[in-house]
């Protein structure tokens, strides 16, 4: 019995080997497919991670708010005698070169805050007496010195936007 399922598989396999080679040439290749029109595949940029904006008091990233520019420089007068040239996140006012972000204080945001008045990003690096607890108000650090602070004054109706809101906790 064994004998004979051995011998009708091999002719079988005969028949299936034999048969390849009856099948006419040109319908044993399958027609080329068409190459279809590559639909160009959406471009997989990877899209930038926006977080969403960080809120720190009542303030979000993003708000414009009405502000008050006043102007300081590094001396002990503007500074006090023990801390006078160090701004109350270690910056050495003296080491700020051009090149670097412009430092300003206040007492309503989170030093390292970053905010733009009339198109000049600055950098919250500082803090000061009661009159910068108030929401917009900014003492412009100014390299020029003393006098020059003074000269500046004070400038009212200034729009302050926060660009971003500096994590440091203190
Ligand atoms: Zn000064």
């Amino acid at each position: 019995m064994r004998r004979f399922f051995v011998f009708a598989l091999a002719a079988l396999l005969l028949i299936l080997a034999a048969g390849c080679q009856w099948l006419p040439g040109d319908i044993a290749a399958p027609p080329p497919t068409e190459p279809t029109a590559t639909t160009a595949a959406p471009a997989t940029t990877p899209t930038a991670l926006t977080p969403p904006p960080r809120s720190y008091k009542g303030i979000t990233e993003g708000d414009v708010l009405p502000g008050e520019l006043t102007f300081y420089c590094d001396c002990a007068k503007c500074n006090g005698a023990d801390c006078a040239g160090i701004t109350a996140d270690g910056t050495v006012l003296a080491d700020l070169g051009p090149e670097d972000t412009p430092v300003a204080g206040a007492n309503w945001l989170p030093l390292q805050s970053l905010v733009e008045v009339g198109g000049t990003v600055y950098r919250i690096a500082d803090r000061g007496g009661p009159g910068l607890n108030r929401v917009g108000r900014l003492d412009i650090f100014t390299p020029e010195g003393h006098a020059a602070a003074l000269r500046l004054g004070r400038v009212r109706d200034i729009e302050v936007r926060i660009i971003a809101l500096g994590s440091a906790k203190k």
